[in-house]
């Protein structure tokens, strides 16, 4: 027999995450966090504890929470996340707090998500600015099909999904704003083979020995895919600013900035498709 409270403090235990341990008997419960506090001493039934260790179990074996539970939250959206998704993390909600201050309010504008994975970004984006028209791209049909999901559940209707390799499914399209987190880890990085990114598709992780190859891709295509004075955006690693800043300059864009996240790390650069490109 054991209460809410003790079963917490046992998995607290075990875990090292008084969160993790809180969260996975929720999903357990079927329950809010806030039901916890309030049957602290309510007595789980044998059914219940049994379930709620196989999930520490699952979480001691490694398994990202988000994963266990298929979800996390995103911005103001709870979503759906799979093993073919990458888990939304909070920094990422930096890119879309910059992408929104270049979205009118008033009217309409095209923006696109190239590698949306659950759909974070672009359901974002797309439930602020509901006169925005989004599109979302991802290479693989198992993970948009998880963004397609989320778009309905939150009952997004201006947002499009399209399948296929960065820009090729949205070829001949101009937008007005680009946005992506890509792939940024050194191949190599050996915090790849440890905690929660073991667990995340590794094409959503790694490009390159130095990180950059998707990104170059991504900055090497969005001119042509970019209105003049329409803007791309995007996520990268903490050390690698400066790294795309001359991509960026050098693939012609101008008013170059980066951004830094709650940690003080560098993580979100943007650039401008002059306004007078391909107008000489
Ligand atoms: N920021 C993530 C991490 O370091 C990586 C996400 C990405 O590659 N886009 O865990």
């Amino acid at each position: 027999m054991s209460d809410v409270r003790s079963a917490l403090t046992e998995a607290t235990r075990r875990l090292g995450d008084r969160v993790d341990a809180e969260v996975l008997l929720c999903y357990a419960l079927s329950k809010p966090r806030s039901w916890l506090i309030a049957h602290a001493d309510d007595v789980l039934p044998v059914e219940h504890l049994l379930a709620y260790t196989v999930l520490i179990e699952q979480r001691e074996a490694g398994e990202p929470v988000a994963y266990i539970t298929g979800r996390r939250g995103f911005w103001s959206l709870d979503l759906e996340v799979t093993p073919a998704t990458l888990i939304p993390r909070p920094e990422t909600e930096l890119l879309v707090e910059r992408a929104l201050q270049h979205l009118p309010t008033d009217r309409t504008c095209r923006v696109l998500d190239l590698g949306t994975g659950s759909g974070a970004i672009a359901l974002a984006l797309a439930h602020e600015r509901p006169q925005a028209q989004v599109m979302a791209t991802d290479v693989s049909a198992d993970t948009l099909a998880v963004a397609q999901r989320n778009a309905r559940r939150h009952h997004i209707a201006n947002v499009g999904f399209a399948q296929g390799d960065w820009f090729v499914p949205v070829d001949g399209q101009p937008f007005d704003l680009i946005v992506s987190n890509p792939p940024y880890i050194e191949s190599l990085d050996p915090h790849l083979q440890q905690g929660d990114l073991r667990f995340e598709p590794m094409r959503a992780l790694a490009s390159g020995a130095d990180g950059l190859d998707d990104i170059r891709r991504i900055v090497r295509d969005a001119g042509r895919h970019l209105v003049p004075g329409g803007w791309l955006l995007f996520e990268h690693g903490w050390n690698q600013a400066e790294a795309v800043r001359e991509l960026l300059r050098h693939a012609g864009f101008v008013e170059l900035s980066t951004e830094r996240d709650l940690e003080q790390r560098d993580r979100v650069s943007a650039g401008r498709w002059p306004v007078d490109a391909g107008c000489s």
